[in-house]
């Protein structure tokens, strides 16, 4: 990477030093505000746990939600404090201001090993337009700038990339390192046979992935609805199935130009709709019942797929296979995880990328088991895209 890291830092740059750490604790809450999975969190630990033992002194910025630059309760960061004491075994001061003179005050006097935690970003009017006016407050607070909010990287906010001119060094933080090594490893230098994995629901969202891996990759294996879209691009028919009826020649021109690389599913498990699993059934691809939908991929493909993943030094999964949010249309999504994971232990390089796609991998247990889930959703979508995120660009050049 050709950036700063916290590693990089000199025990002059770091030592009794205020660290503003830019986090992504956008955490999903349930009704009651309970945080219903804590992995942000707990990505963000290694970095505060480093700035710590060198001496410096944390105060950390998240956004959590979309409240519309204005102060909302149930978007409040903090339960997340709470969360972060528990897991960290350090105090966590929460002021619930961010660039006020009670903020300022708390950043003046935090005391050696102990954190503080600033209230959501995003209920400041500035955070999202980028003004510098509140990026100058924000830089304010600290002496150094650690980025460490990889899920955020693609947007240019005040927390993120405005804060950066005023504030240096601006460097990465070990999150974002890593997000940026591994998703890296696709775009360059992937040791081969390179696969990968797409599915989802729409071709729309995962055009720019798909022409910008495909020159790179041995092969793009197919799955999710995604797929019916290049079936009807075949002249199968595709029965109640998702179609994106005007990417239906987009998905021909694909098979044209790179018809050899692509691999749809042989077989596909349909039923009359989502709400009808008991009635789920494989049939050969081109046996989709007028009346039925694809609703997952059939389990010889399962198989080939699996197969394809066991040859390879290098897979990248973006997109479940499946509507895996209702069974028994998980099973391929979960086949793609084991698979992924087997391969793991053989030393192959696996990368989970994708927020429902990560979220699959947890629901199968294997999370674990992968060299790298990513914690950026469309962040990860963009950087592989090939397009610069403005919150990694404006940080301090490695010398
Ligand atoms: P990610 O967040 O990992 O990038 P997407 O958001 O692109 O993934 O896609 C996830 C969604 O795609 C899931 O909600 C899933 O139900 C849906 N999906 C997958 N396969 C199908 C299918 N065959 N028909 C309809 N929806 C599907
Ligand atoms: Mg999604």
């Amino acid at each position: 990477m050709n950036k700063r890291t916290v590693r990089d830092l000199s025990s002059d740059e770091i030592k009794g030093k205020r660290a503003i750490v830019r986090a992504d604790f956008n955490v999903p809450l349930d009704d009651n505000g309970e945080i219903t999975d804590d992995t942000r969190i707990r990505a963000a630990l290694p970095t505060l746990r480093l700035l710590l033992d060198r001496g410096a002194r944390p105060i950390v910025l998240s956004h959590l939600g979309r409240p519309k630059g204005k102060p909302e309760q149930k978007f409040s960061l903090q339960p997340v404090g709470k969360r972060l004491e528990k897991l960290i075994g350090k105090k966590v001061n929460f002021v619930e201001t961010t660039d006020t003179d009670e903020a300022m005050q708390a950043a003046a006097t935090l005391a050696d090993d102990e954190i503080l935690l600033l209230e959501n970003t995003r209920f400041l009017g500035g955070e999202e337009t980028n003004d510098p006016r509140l990026s100058r407050a924000l830089a304010s607070l600290g002496d150094l700038f650690v980025n460490d909010a990889f899920g955020t990287a693609h947007r240019a906010h005040a927390s993120t990339e405005g804060i950066s001119e005023f504030l240096k060094p601006a460097v990465a933080g070990l999150l974002m390192e890593r997000e940026l090594d591994y998703l890296g490893k696709a775009l360059e230098g992937a040791e081969k046979p390179f696969v990968a994995i797409l599915g989802g629901s729409k071709i729309s969202g995962k055009i720019d992935v798909i022409e910008a891996l495909l020159p790179k990759v041995d092969g793009l294996l197919v799955g999710g609805a995604m797929a019916c879209t290049f079936y009807r691009a075949m002249g199968l028919e595709t029965g109640k199935s998702l179609v994106e009826d005007d990417k239906v020649q987009l998905a021909a021109d694909l098979l044209e130009k790179w018809g050899t690389r692509i691999t749809l599913p042989h077989d596909a498990m349909v039923a009359p709709g989502r709400e009808r699993p008991e009635a789920a059934h494989a049939v050969h691809r081109d046996a989709i019942p007028a009346g039925e939908a694809m609703l997952d991929i059939g389990p010889r493909t399962s198989e080939s797929f699996g197969r394809a993943i066991a040859s390879a030094r290098t897979i990248l999964w973006n997109g479940p296979m499946g509507v895996f949010e209702t069974p028994p249309f998980d099973k391929g999504t979960s086949a793609i995880a084991t698979a992924m994971a087997s391969a793991t232990n053989h030393g192959a390089t696996t990368i989970v990328g994708g927020g429902d796609s990560a979220a699959a991998v947890a629901q199968a247990g294997l999370a674990d088991k992968m060299s790298h889930v990513s914690t950026g959703g469309g962040a990860s979508l963009e950087f592989l895209e090939g397009k610069p995120l403005p919150g990694v660009e404006a940080l301090d050049d490695r010398r």
